[in-house]
């Protein structure tokens, strides 16, 4: 409980410091009595903020909320500041996929090309489901990028039931049994489960972990995935597509005959080429777009080209 006396002292009349300054006068004791640092800033900021220098390192985050967040999240290592501090924010990004990702963001905001960029990501537990927003902002000081605010707040949060799939004891016996226990691999995000370790003939097909029959029908180790599903929403989504390079006008014609549902063999034939050119064009159309494969080629040509369907 606080004395009378210093709630009297905590509470002065806006506009003037502590230190006695009339902030609203003059601009000299103004700037004195508002010099905050960076990590008081991130601290307002609801979420976990840091900021980012030029070279990649984090220079200042809101210490409040990270520690906050590492303890949440059985993380207690990174509840100390000075863990993170100095560090390449790239070091807390797992994942390959996600880390090219992420360098990409920093370098198309650190040279100027973006101002913002912002995505929807997830952070699950077992028991829990959490819906993120990242933010990253160019932080300009005289004419000049002084870094990236990278800010991430909870939309969401949805408990949900933990899927009791694994049973240690059986799993020991198998484990001890198999020189090579086969796995079962578990979606992160939605909890479906896929491998040969749950049953060869459906090594590929997800299924509903929770309706597969729990604990008694999986006795094999676990190992965290994403689904082919999940990947595409949250992962590929961030991928930066493609190499960026421009598609020649043979490229362009090629794509629209693979937009018309022809063969390559079609293709060559009209072309006046042969099939293996066909393939040599499209692996690098594929590139230049950022396409696994000819249906997802055609899926992106329509987005750029929606006129490619007619003949
Ligand atoms: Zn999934």
């Amino acid at each position: 409980m606080r004395s009378g006396r210093e709630n009297r002292v905590g509470i002065r009349p806006p506009g003037v410091c502590g230190a006695g300054h009339d902030g609203l006068n003059g601009a000299v004791s103004g700037d004195r009595c508002m010099r905050l640092d960076v990590g008081d800033w991130l601290d307002g900021l609801e979420g976990l903020a840091y900021f980012v220098g030029p070279s990649g390192a984090v220079v200042a985050c809101g210490e409040r909320n990270l520690r906050r967040f590492a303890l949440e999240n059985g993380a207690p290592e990174l509840a100390d500041p000075s863990a993170v501090i100095g560090r390449n924010i790239l070091d807390f990004v797992e994942g390959d996929e996600v880390r090219n990702a992420y360098r990409g963001f920093l370098d198309t905001l650190l040279n100027d090309k973006s101002r913002a960029i912002s995505f929807l990501f997830r952070c699950d537990a077992p028991n829990m489901r959490r819906d993120l927003r990242m933010g990253m902002s160019v932080v300009r000081s005289r004419g000049e990028t002084r870094g990236v605010l990278f800010h991430s707040t909870t939309l969401k949060t949805t408990t949900r039931l933990p899927v009791r799939i694994f049973d240690f004891k059986k799993h020991r016996v198998v484990a001890s049994a198999l020189d090579d226990p086969r796995a079962v691999r578990m979606c992160s995000f939605c909890q479906k489960l896929a491998g040969p370790g749950l049953d060869p003939s459906i090594a590929e097909n997800w299924v509903d972990g929770s309706r597969y029959g729990g604990a008694a029908a999986v006795q094999a180790p676990i190992q965290h995935d994403v689904c082919p599903p999940c990947h595409h929403q949250w992962v590929d989504t961030l991928l930066p597509r493609g190499s960026g390079k421009k598609l020649t006008p043979r490229q362009i014609d090629i794509l629209r005959q693979l937009c018309q549902g022809h063969s390559n063999k079609i293709i060559a034939y009209r072309l006046g080429t042969t099939e293996n050119t066909v393939k040599t064009h499209l692996k690098e159309i594929f590139k230049r777009i950022g396409a696994r494969n000819r249906a997802e080629a055609v899926r992106l040509a329509f987005k750029t080209w929606p006129d490619f369907k007619e003949t």
